[in-house]
């Protein structure tokens, strides 16, 4: 017998620590053997230690190569800067997965909604170049704004960079053109606004376009975001994948999951060369923290792909059968159980799954 799979788990915030338990009951029944590894970060972690990224926990993971996390608090006025983007940042983690399929047995007005959006994690508007009016930095940038001539901005006007690199955008598109290709996808489409945003979009299209002859067996095509969005309400068969960059596909893989049947059950991944951070789209849900009323399923089903990226494709297979079969039998949490069926708990939601397993 080989040596079990390393895997870091990371419970996180909110309702983060109630699906990560559900989660990790569920892959230990997968057949796949797991030594899981317990770290903690966020607003939890810097409560206890002052610390909400400690420099221990990037470096287990990145030891690991793997790591399972709960969402995590980010608040406008923590102490600290948002622990997802320092971490995505410091572990090089620059694509995002975020595959979304209905379930069979989920209420959705979208049943043929599966689509799956890639978005590039470096640079955009998450890039931390962000200044309230009274930053030295933005007075800074107002004034060489105006030296050039190109806007004369009043002292009331903060400002956010949108840095958006060629090289970043090149390395990102082949990756998400590669994951499309590994996945069986035929067509992606590369979601932006270069009308608008010439500096900073164009960018982006141009590196996706520059690396689209490199997959000859894809179909490459590009949409406005805002027309991707209505898009995929009119017609969402229309996409099979979207690559956007981080702002857009934030916002738009959450319209994705909501059309697929909610964050409930949509799942999530945070891919790097070193190392790779599975975990649901969702946040830290506060109404239902402590309540053992959130759905474990988007996190049971990021452990699926974190499968799946480890090469147990037949365990992660087998995970998303036994949510699906829980699912159509009518084992439901609250956020998904309507005409009478009485919701399960986090915890019965997570027995349910491991019995389709056994
Ligand atoms: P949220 O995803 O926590 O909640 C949005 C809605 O979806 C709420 O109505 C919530 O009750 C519901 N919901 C979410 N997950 C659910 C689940 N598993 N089961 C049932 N219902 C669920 O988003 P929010 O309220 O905007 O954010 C709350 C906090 O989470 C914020 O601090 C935010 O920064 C953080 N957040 C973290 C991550 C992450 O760590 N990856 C992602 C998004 C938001």
């Amino acid at each position: 017998m080989g040596d079990p799979l390393r895997v870091c788990l990371i419970p996180g915030d909110g309702v983060g620590p109630e699906v990560a338990a559900a989660a990790r009951q569920v892959l230990d029944a997968s057949g796949v053997r797991l030594a899981w590894e317990v770290h903690e970060i966020g607003q939890t972690a810097y409560q206890r230690t002052g610390e909400a990224l400690p420099e221990t926990v990037l470096e287990a993971i990145e030891e690991c190569g793997l790591a399972l996390k709960g969402p995590v608090n980010t608040s406008r006025d923590a102490p600290f800067r948002s622990v997802n983007v320092a971490l995505r940042e410091r572990l090089d983690l620059f694509l995002g997965a975020r595959p979304c399929r209905p379930l069979a047995g989920v209420p959705t007005l979208f049943p043929d909604a599966g689509v799956t959006v890639l978005r590039m994690h470096d640079g955009d508007l998450y890039a931390g170049l962000d200044y309230a009016p009274g930053d030295p930095t933005a007075a800074a940038i107002r004034r060489t704004l105006a030296e050039a001539g190109a806007a004369r901005l009043g002292d009331d006007t903060g400002v956010s960079v949108k840095p958006i690199s060629a090289v970043a955008a090149e390395r990102a598109a082949r990756a998400a053109l590669a994951w499309a290709r590994a996945n069986g996808r035929e067509r992606v489409t590369v979601v932006h606004k270069a009308n608008v945003m010439r500096g900073s979009d164009g960018v982006f299209l141009a590196a996706a376009q520059s690396v689209a002859p490199l997959f000859p067996e894809l179909a490459v095509d590009d949409c406005l975001v805002d027309r991707a969005c209505a898009d995929l309400v009119r017609r969402p068969g229309r996409f099979e994948v979207l690559f956007a960059p981080m702002l857009y596909g934030d916002i738009v893989s959450d319209l994705a999951a909501a059309l697929c049947g909610g964050l409930g059950i949509a799942p999530g991944a945070n891919l790097g060369e070193r190392c790779a951070v599975f975990e649901a789209v969702h946040g830290t849900a506060p109404r239902h923290a402590g309540r053992e009323t959130a759905n474990p399923v988007a996190m049971i089903l990021s452990g699926a792909l974190l499968l799946r990226h480890a090469g147990e494709e037949g365990a992660a297979a087998r995970v998303e059968q036994a949510v699906t079969g829980a699912i159509a039998d009518r084992v439901l949490t609250a956020d998904l159980a309507s005409d009478g069926v009485e919701p399960r708990s986090t915890g019965a939601m997570a027995d349910a799954i491991v019995e389709r397993l056994r």
